[in-house]
């Protein structure tokens, strides 16, 4: 169970798939995340939100202004349609939070800000600042620059990199499923969830490495890397299904949802 009190620091990922449906952001899919992360703040935790989205929601909103679709052919014009569905996505974002009188910040970063020192130092102090005041940091990955970035579930380890930063206590993934199975479950129908993973070991990732294989996406496998990044600082990962009406975050803390925990596991 995910155990909340004054001070935990919390990174919450959320995947494009959970935000954006048919090119349109879920509006109270993101009301609800906003009144969940008010409750939160009120509690005394610190939230950080790393966000995907950038991509889908800039090519419904060039679909719409040119009448037909935009073509991405190639990494620049991929860059081009995160720089403005970007825009489009914090919108979204601060429209949600005004509504709760919470301000938001954007920060766009790129491994090189995660790796080199004095970028690495300036990051962080400015979530941390952003964090004392109360206010909630929006995360993406910089896709103008980061030209290895536009890739599935790079988010994943983006979130991870943030957990590390700032000495988050849980990083949360949402997803579209439970937590980590010892199988795909939407091939397999005996997979079972895997509730508590104490080490990342080989079996472990193995069973990640088969998202990749069957159904062709990187996403549980760079969870399990996000994951190790994570625990690497002692910060514990959940994996967990946020897809529904509501993200549900709050049920975590109630012992009300399944997940899996990954890292030091806490009685
Ligand atoms: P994201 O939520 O970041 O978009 P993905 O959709 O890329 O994540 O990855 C989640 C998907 O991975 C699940 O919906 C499921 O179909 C697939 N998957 C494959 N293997 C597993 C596994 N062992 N456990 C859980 N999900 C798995």
């Amino acid at each position: 169970m995910l155990k909340i009190n004054k001070g935990t620091k919390l990174v919450i990922k959320i995947g494009s798939s959970l935000l954006v449906e048919k090119g349109k952001i879920r509006k109270s899919w993101l009301d609800n995340l906003v009144k969940e992360v008010a409750i939160l703040q009120k509690q005394g935790v610190q939230v950080v939100i790393v966000s995907s989205g950038a991509i889908a929601l800039g090519k419904s909103y060039l679909k719409k202004y040119l009448k037909t679709d935009f073509e991405v052919k190639d990494l620049a014009e991929k860059q081009a349609t995160a720089a403005i569905g970007q825009i489009n996505l914090m919108s979204e974002y601060k429209n949600s939070f005004d509504k709760k009188n919470l301000i938001v910040a954007q920060i766009l970063l790129t491994a090189a800000d995660c790796s080199h020192e004095k970028r690495y130092l300036n990051a962080t102090n400015t979530i941390s600042t952003l964090l004392q005041y109360g206010f909630v940091p929006i995360i993406n990955e910089n896709d103008t620059v980061a030209v290895e970035e536009i890739k599935i579930g790079d988010n994943d380890q983006l979130a991870a990199s943030v957990a590390k930063m700032i000495k988050a206590d849980y990083l949360i993934l949402l997803s579209d499923i439970d937590g980590l199975y010892d199988k795909n479950p939407k091939i397999h129908k005996d997979a079972k969830l895997i509730t508590r993973i104490a080490k990342i070991d080989e079996k472990i990732e193995k069973m990640a490495e088969g998202a990749v294989s069957s159904v062709g996406t990187g996403g549980m496998i760079t969870k399990i890397k996000a994951a190790k990044i994570a625990a690497a600082t002692n910060c514990q990962t959940i994996i967990t299904n946020g897809a529904g009406k509501k993200p549900e975050i709050l049920e975590l803390t109630k012992g009300k949802k399944k997940f899996s925990l990954f890292g030091v596991v806490v009685n």
